[in-house]
This record gives C-alpha cells, structure tokens and sequence, in this order.
C-alpha cells in the first residue's frame, strides 16, 4: 500500500512554513491503518519485545495496537500530572521553551526489553525524553518504531544508533 498517499500535508500549519503530516486521513481509512500496523509487525518480527512505550497522545494511536498484534503490554507517557501513581519525569528543549514527560516508576522492571512507538519522529525531542525516561527505570531499548520520519530534521542523531523503524519518510 502507498501509505504516503493516504497521509495529507498541510500547509502552514502549526506555523507558517511548516508542512504538517496529518495522520487522521491515514487513521480513518480502516484498510489503511490496519495495512500500516501490519506492515510494522512485519518490519519488527526479528525483535525479541516485552513492552510498547508510547508518549501521549499519538504515540497511543501506534503503540496499543501494536502491542495488541504483538501480544505484549502497552505503557503510557504523559504530559506531568495526568499519571495517577508515582511517576519519574523528564524534560526536553522545545524550539521556545521546555517540556515535560512522565512515567510510572513501576511500569517497567530492569531489563525489560522495550520498544518506543509514536506517530512521527522530527527532531527527536519527544522520543529522546521517552527514551530518558524508560532507560532510567532500567529497560533496554531495542528500538523505535514510526509511522512517519521526518529525514531532514535528522532526529535519528539525537538517538544514540536507536534501531528504527518508519513506514514512510519525507
Ligand atoms: P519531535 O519531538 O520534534 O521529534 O516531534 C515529534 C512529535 O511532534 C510527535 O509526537 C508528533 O506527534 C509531533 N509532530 C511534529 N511534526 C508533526 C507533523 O508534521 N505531523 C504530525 N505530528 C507532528
């Protein structure tokens, strides 16, 4: 399937200049997404996984159905103050400012092997901090996995040799 063709660019959006991916074109169409998580499964099949990671909220929309076909356990990573239990928290530079994520201290046992899922990686920033979090609660990290990768903003340098994976790549 041309996932490309299923995702739509628009212009300017959140900002002049920028060219946003919106996946929802991708998400509604049910051949589409079920095609695109497939193709996932398949591209990940040599990994031994125990746990998808996944940062709010798109990261859901990949990793939980991921971790469904893979039949292993889904946790989240949220924006501070929204986990319940006690969470760890990791902050990340923004092109004006800083962010947070957090995650429950007890969601992941030392070494769990893990795999980080969101909908598109672009300067790393998101997944660098999940990727923080996850390793100091002790997991090994044995890749990430996007719907989309942003090429030109070389978020793969921010990651350390992470091996990873993305269905389609601008
Ligand atoms: P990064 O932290 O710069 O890698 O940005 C990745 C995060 O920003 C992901 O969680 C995306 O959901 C979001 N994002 C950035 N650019 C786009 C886009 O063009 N389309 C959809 N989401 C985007």
């Amino acid at each position: 399937m041309d996932f490309k063709e299923k995702i739509r660019v628009i212009q300017n959006f959140p900002q002049p200049g920028v060219r946003f991916k919106d996946i929802t074109t991708l998400l509604k169409d049910g051949q589409a997404y079920q095609a695109a998580i497939d193709t996932m499964v398949e591209g990940l099949q040599e990994k031994e996984i125990d746990l998808i990671v996944g940062p709010e909220a798109r990261g859901f929309v990949v990793g939980a159905p991921l971790a469904y076909k893979l039949g292993v356990g889904f946790v989240p990573v949220r924006k501070p103050g929204k986990l319940p239990a006690e969470t760890i928290e990791e902050s990340y530079g923004l092109e004006y400012g800083k962010d947070s994520l957090a995650i429950h201290k007890d969601a992941i046992q030392p070494g769990q092997k893990v795999l980080i899922a969101d909908d598109l990686l672009a300067t790393g920033g998101t997944i660098g901090a999940t990727l923080g979090l996850v390793e100091k609660l002790g997991a090994e990290v044995v890749g990430a996995a996007f719907f989309i990768e942003l090429t030109y903003l070389n978020g793969r340098d921010k990651l350390k040799g992470l091996d990873i994976f993305s269905l389609v790549q601008y």
